[in-house]
């Protein structure tokens, strides 16, 4: 069993991908053939600064491996080192679809959100994104609940492919965890706590100090009742709640039943405990790791060397499928 995720160097992860993508990878480790990689490629479709992207790569890669990603159980990488990855992504271009890429809600949400240039790559995302999985012929990709629409168009694009050209892609199943999929924003809980969208206050980062992280817990947005319980109309609370299951792992109705009567400030206070506990290792780990950039980049290059040869092989069989290049006898 093969798994695959990526995630975006764009500025300091926070706790959304920690609980949401993060955590399921180390699990990964466990589980199967696990191959993760920073997407650099995706992080050039908003708006960025060339110097900072590349610094980002390396505080992404220290916060994942800070969180328990072992090169030696998994395949760690960077994604434009393995330049299948971009050549798949037009390869596939012939077999998704227009209709369905106009369809992504991420798109829209991100587009409304650019200041000048919508780029055309904000839009072909989604295929890049199908290129990253697909290469690897993955069956499994761990996410957040967000990126479901996305897996669905890969899924269609694999079996497009397999219809049209032979069977040759593995149609990929999303992993999306039961509590803790989708982490809201602390300040607007109507949206998801993001990398690059959301609100400063109501993003808790993976490397927020202890006392940050207490302050955001503390003064995030709740309703105006006093009952410590999901609903439609306690978005913030419910938010909390998840929160704190996810990070202890238990059931969120467990959480209702123990701060059944505690009021708010009590059960935000106990939130801000066990997040700030959480996360005080990661960060320590995190600090050590990030002092030695010449190892982070041997880390990577050696992860590349391993994802490159499993991207060649598809692709190999990918160009013969389609009828792109010349006949080679089979490798
Ligand atoms: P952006 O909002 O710019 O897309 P992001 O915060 O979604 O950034 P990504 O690197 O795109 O960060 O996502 C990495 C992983 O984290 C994905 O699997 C995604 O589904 C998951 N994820 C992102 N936000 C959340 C969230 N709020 N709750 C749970 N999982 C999340
Ligand atoms: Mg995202």
């Amino acid at each position: 069993m093969r798994i695959f995720s990526g995630i975006q160097p764009t500025g300091r992860k926070h706790l959304g991908n920690y609980i949401g993508a993060i955590t399921q990878y180390v699990a990964g480790q466990d589980r199967g053939e696990a191959i993760y990689c920073v997407v650099d490629l995706h992080a050039i479709t908003v708006a960025y600064e060339t110097e900072v992207l590349r610094e980002s790569v390396y505080d992404t890669a220290a916060t994942l491996l800070a969180a328990g990603l072992d090169p030696d159980r998994c395949i760690f990488f960077r994604q434009s080192d393995v330049q299948e990855h971009s050549e798949l992504c037009w390869l596939l271009s012939a077999v998704t679809s227009f209709g369905e890429l106009n369809r992504m809600t991420q798109f829209k949400d991100k587009a409304g959100a650019q200041r000048d240039l919508v780029s055309a790559g904000l839009f072909f995302y989604p295929v890049l994104q199908a290129a990253d999985v697909l290469a690897y012929r993955a069956h499994e990709v761990p996410v957040g609940e967000d990126q479901r629409q996305h897996i669905e168009l890969m899924r269609d694009a694999a079996e497009r492919f397999n219809a049209r050209f032979g069977k040759t892609l593995v149609v990929p199943e999303a992993r999306i965890p039961q509590v803790g999929a989708r982490i809201m924003d602390l300040q607007a809980p109507d949206r998801k706590m993001s990398t690059t969208g959301g609100t400063a206050q109501g993003t808790v980062l993976v490397l927020d100090e202890p006392d940050v992280i207490a302050k955001k817990v503390r003064s995030s947005v709740t309703d105006s009742g006093s009952e410590v319980r999901r609903g439609p109309d306690k978005a913030g609370i419910s938010n909390l709640i998840d929160i704190l299951a996810a990070v202890r792992g238990i059931e969120p109705d467990a959480v209702e039943g123990e701060f059944d009567g505690a009021g708010y400030g009590a059960f935000k206070q106990a939130v801000a405990d066990a997040v700030v506990e959480y996360l005080a290792p990661v960060r320590q780990r995190y600090h050590e790791l990030r002092a030695d950039e010449a190892e982070l980049e041997r880390v990577l290059e050696a992860g590349a060397a391993k994802a490159r040869a499993i991207a060649t092989d598809t692709m190999e069989d990918v160009r013969r499928a389609m009828g792109v290049g010349p006949v080679r006898p089979r490798g």
